[in-house]
């Protein structure tokens, strides 16, 4: 009998294991939500109990076995989310339904959570109002700072676009405007201006306006019930005066990889940026810090050259490594805070003369790539991405370094065909080049460099050889950015690479600016200098 029992037991524990969910926590808005029954995670996707729809608080319709999204128009398809029982509870999918509605989600598999949250798609600023959009409804509330006077707004459940919002223009009475990502859930917008706005205010909207009449401006409520709410000044009242931010020490482990900890709110992650000229890495963190202070270091195994730190709007500080040479970089997070790996990047050390280098020239034959017609000529993306191509490996030839052309003429060379020359030429690095062009012309300019996903070898590649482009180009630096913010699966020549790749498109051929750069062969020639001087720097170093 109690053998049965056991085995009953045993039974029903598996099934209990067997169906690949675990109860999980749903943030919203920055709260969490209390729910019963739980919500279930299963390895992709959160699934909420239709009983706890309402505390979304998103524009959604429960059918008998489907949600309808009520800002998409009903005869659209997508507009229904069927509804599926998941232990015997009837629930809906909140990342499908959060990507469907324009906002995202984010997992951390550290503490089974699961946050929803809403893109800043607009701030703009009238002459006595600021508007704003966002792509879900986020709680949002004002209040006063002091010294200089500002006027903050806190959007919670809200982040920042990968894409920067163009900021407001300072107008009226407004001097400066900043927006900053206050912490994870939380994006910040302050106001400088000499009378903030007086009486504080709070919502939950997607759109909505602030008016910004100066305080001796502002209606006089007579009836107290007309009063608005009061909201308390600061955002964390309680909270006891801030230790400052200090200056993390650089460690270097025995595997060589330098590390920096970084004390921060448990499953924050900071804002962080790859810039150039010089190369540095910009961390934005939550912290204190009254004034600006830098370290200079010694030691060139460090890969760092100086530690900077300067204090930012809204609680924040912004740290900056600049770099003595291109590092691979990794974040890893903690309970305590953060850890920021840099190392030297795959395939670097030794001489450049002593590396395989494939060198790809985009499109070719009849893929003539972008065009650009102007009178009886036309211009084809394929022509000048062969031409700096053919300089690149001359240099490189020079050098004394292996180089492999994809394509030497004008023809046409499949993209698997394109990586798996190199992939069997079991080179140490791929370049591809191409010019950029987008549906405005004379809207875009500038250099992009792509790596794959999240690949820091091969984005390290790419701020190597950004930060030579930088310097001799005269364009602007779009920066180094991962293929998945183009298109999900990323970029089909960097995504079957086996060694660090990367694709630069060097300018835009529908602006005018950078056109005209382009079709010259002397920029041609500077800029496949540049390339192949950002590539001997990430391979031998400084
Ligand atoms: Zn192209």
């Amino acid at each position: 009998m109690r053998g049965i029992a056991l085995g009953l037991l045993g039974l029903l524990l598996t099934l209990a294991w067997a169906d690949g969910l675990r109860e999980a926590r749903l943030v919203v808005r920055g709260e969490t939500l209390e729910l019963n029954p739980p919500a279930l995670w299963d390895g992709r996707e959160l699934w909420l109990p239709t009983q706890h729809l309402e505390k979304l608080g998103l524009p959604l319709e429960a059918n008998a076995h489907t949600v309808r999204l009520t800002t998409l128009p009903s005869d659209q398809p997508v507009a229904h989310v069927p509804c599926e029982p998941k232990r015997g509870v009837l629930c809906v999918p909140v990342r499908d339904l959060a990507r469907r509605l324009g906002g995202f989600t984010r997992w951390d598999e550290g503490s089974h959570t699961l946050s929803l949250l809403a893109r800043l798609q607009e701030a703009q600023l009238g002459d006595e109002t600021l508007r704003i959009k966002t792509s879900l409804p986020v709680a949002w509330r004002t209040f006063k700072l002091e010294n200089p006077h500002r006027l903050v707004i806190d959007l919670a459940g809200c982040a920042l676009p990968d894409v920067p919002v163009p900021l407001p223009q300072p107008a009226g009475s407004v001097k400066a405007v900043r927006i900053a990502q206050f912490d994870p859930h939380t994006v910040r917008i302050a106001l400088e201006m000499d009378t903030p706005h007086a009486s504080p205010e709070n919502g939950l909207h997607s759109e909505w306006q602030i008016a910004l009449v100066p305080a001796a401006q502002s209606p006089i409520a007579t009836d107290p019930a007309d009063a608005p709410p009061i909201v308390v000044e600061e955002a964390r009242p309680a909270e006891p005066a801030p230790e400052p931010f200090q200056i993390p020490a650089l460690q270097r482990n025995a595997q060589g990889v330098v590390q920096l900890n970084i004390p921060m709110p448990e499953g924050a992650r900071p804002n962080v940026q790859f810039l150039e000229n010089p190369m540095r890495i910009a961390l934005d963190v939550p912290g204190y810090l009254q004034e600006a202070v830098e370290q200079a270091i010694d030691d060139p195994s460090l890969f760092v050259r100086t530690l900077r730190a300067a204090p930012m709007e809204g609680g924040m500080v912004r740290l900056v490594l600049e770099l003595s040479r291109s590092v691979g970089a990794q974040i890893l997070s903690g309970k305590a805070g953060i850890t920021l790996n840099l190392r030297a990047p795959r395939n670097t050390g030794g001489k450049l003369s002593e590396k395989i280098i494939v060198i790809d020239p985009g499109h070719g034959g009849a893929q003539p790539g972008a065009r650009w017609r102007e009178g009886q000529t036309v211009i084809e993306e394929k022509t000048i991405t062969l031409a700096i191509s053919l300089h690149i490996a001359e240099l490189l030839s020079r050098e004394g370094a292996k180089v492999i052309l994809t394509r030497s003429e004008d023809k046409a060379v499949g993209l698997y065909e394109r990586t798996a020359l190199s992939n069997s030429a079991n080179a140490h690095f791929f370049i591809s080049i191409h010019c950029d062009s987008n549906p405005r012309p004379n809207s875009a300019s500038g250099t992009t460099i792509y790596y794959h996903k999240d690949d820091a070898d091969s984005r390290a590649l790419g701020q190597a050889i950004l930060n030579e482009m930088v310097k001799v180009s005269g364009l602007p630096s779009r920066g180094v950015r991962s293929d998945s913010k183009l298109y999900q699966n990323g970029l089909a020549v960097l995504r079957t690479s086996q060694m660090p790749a990367v694709l630069i498109e060097v300018g835009f051929l529908n602006h005018s600016f950078d056109r005209a750069k382009l079709i010259q062969p002397n920029f041609q020639k500077r800029i496949a200098e540049a390339i192949v001087k950002g590539l001997k720097a990430h391979v031998e170093g400084r």
